[in-house]
């Protein structure tokens, strides 16, 4: 690809050679450097494309890994950020745009009766735990292998890339060097679907603070119903709070989430990514008993026995708070969105699956409501540690620049989304580019 690069994006190279001197981007890993070094750097995004520094239009399939659901630069997001930021831009004092999102949130999802904002999915999540270890007084935190809960070091236990132990009783392993030991020992590790492996948390009841998982996980795109339904059940008779991290999920799926898909309710959810319109934001909504554990107490200095302490400078702040709420009030007044987003994906996943057969190519699709995980594999993965061990990463990341030089833009290692914005004429874009690319590699 160097040459063919080299001369489609001259601009864009020198804005790497400049980024290699001074910059590590944070990622799956350096995003200006691996899988390969030839980034997309924008110039300007709209709707659902973007373009870079050399004049190359791609129809946009990474969506920022999540936020953009209603595609970039929309005009009902960017006419509440202009008239928040003539307001000017606060943070660490009142500001009305946060108490309606906060209303927004707890009216959005009949488990949430009071809301935390935050400036990440992964501070949702470090604050949901911290809640949970507070109640409950107890440290252990029970999770689903390959669940990706951001970057704290109890979230990156056993996910991305990391597993050990047999299938059906994996061991915790750490997500990252540098990341405290004591989170490996502190943490259950189960299979997302497994309704035997779940004994597992009666057996370890009385040392855990939380259950936490994502209710359809964004690696491979399953929804297993009976199982969150078991697993909700035994939550309840073993008095261990559950917590939904829908951070990809939350209103991208549906309004609210996957739990008012299936109509089952954790005692907390993490949000974060669509519910701030692209700025950075996130939320722990949930149970007012476990939110209510970082409000003050009686005590005027601070109560430090019963209280978990939640600070965030630029938690809650106008601007994204503004941006959050208008997005959050046109997906409410559009519902019809999520039915053309469903639609899309099913007919965009059915002409892939049609060119991976007619070709012969062993490849899985598995796409739900604007959410695609495509492998090329012979088996059906349906566990994280089957779909890492029985793909071909190569070939997802050699698809992902193929597909660059026919216009669009597919993360490389990532589920890929689509956004409202996506017209079926850009999806029939999306399929034909696909089809060349297939050919270009078989042909490679
Ligand atoms: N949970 C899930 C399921 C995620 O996919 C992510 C990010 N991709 C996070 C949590 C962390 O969110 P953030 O990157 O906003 O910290």
């Amino acid at each position: 690809f160097a040459a063919h690069f080299a001369q489609q994006m001259p601009a864009t190279l020198r804005l790497r050679e400049r980024a290699r001197d001074t910059l590590v981007a944070p990622g799956h890993a350096d995003r200006y450097f691996f899988p390969s070094a030839f980034p997309v750097f924008v110039r300007q995004a709209t709707g659902g494309r973007v373009r870079d520094f050399d004049n190359n239009e791609y129809l946009d399939l990474c969506g920022g890994y999540g936020p953009h659901l209603l595609g970039y630069a929309h005009p009902a997001i960017n006419a509440a950020i202009s008239a928040s930021l003539e307001n000017g831009l606060v943070n660490g004092i009142g500001n009305p745009h946060e108490v309606e999102l906060a209303e927004l949130l707890v009216a959005s999802l009949p488990s949430a009766e009071k809301a935390l904002m935050c400036n990440s999915g992964t501070e949702a999540i470090l604050f949901a735990i911290r809640m949970c270890r507070g109640y409950r007084r107890r440290n252990k935190v029970a999770k689903f292998e390959g669940h990706y809960h951001g970057f704290s070091d109890q979230g990156m236990v056993s996910s991305w890339f990391r597993f050990s132990g047999e299938t059906d009783r994996p061991e915790p392993i750490a997500g990252s060097l540098g990341t405290d030991p004591g989170t490996v020992d502190n943490t259950l590790v189960l299979q997302y679907g497994d309704l035997r492996g779940l004994t597992r948390l009666r057996e370890n009841a009385d040392e855990l603070a939380c259950v936490i998982l994502e209710p359809m996980p964004t690696s491979v795109v399953t929804l297993d119903v009976p199982f969150l339904t078991e697993l909700r059940a035994l939550c309840t008779e073993l008095d261990i709070p559950l917590i939904f991290d829908e951070v990809v999920s939350g209103f991208r799926v549906a309004y609210g989430g996957v739990q008012n898909m299936v109509d089952i309710h954790p005692d907390l959810t993490c949000l974060g990514k669509v519910i701030g319109g692209g700025l950075p934001c996130g939320a722990v909504v949930g149970r007012a008993a476990f939110i209510d554990m970082a409000k003050s107490s009686q005590d005027p200095f601070y109560d430090y026995e019963n209280r978990v302490f939640a600070g965030g400078t630029l938690s809650g702040n106008s601007l994204t708070c503004a941006a959050g709420a208008a997005v959050l009030r046109h997906l409410d007044a559009n519902p019809q969105l999520y039915t053309q987003l469903e639609n899309n994906t099913q007919r965009l996943a059915a002409m892939l699956r049609q060119s991976t057969s007619r070709r012969g190519i062993a490849c899985r699709i598995n796409a739900r409501n604007s959410i695609f995980s495509l492998t090329f594999s012979h088996r059906e993965a349906r566990l994280y540690r089957e779909r890492m061990a029985g793909s071909n990463f190569k070939a997802t990341i050699a698809l992902a620049y193929y597909m660059r030089k026919h216009q669009v833009y597919l993360p490389e290692l990532h589920s890929f989304l689509i956004s409202a914005a996506h017209t079926t004429e850009d999806l029939d874009q999306v399929a034909s580019g696909f089809e060349k690319s297939l050919d270009e590699m078989l042909a490679d």
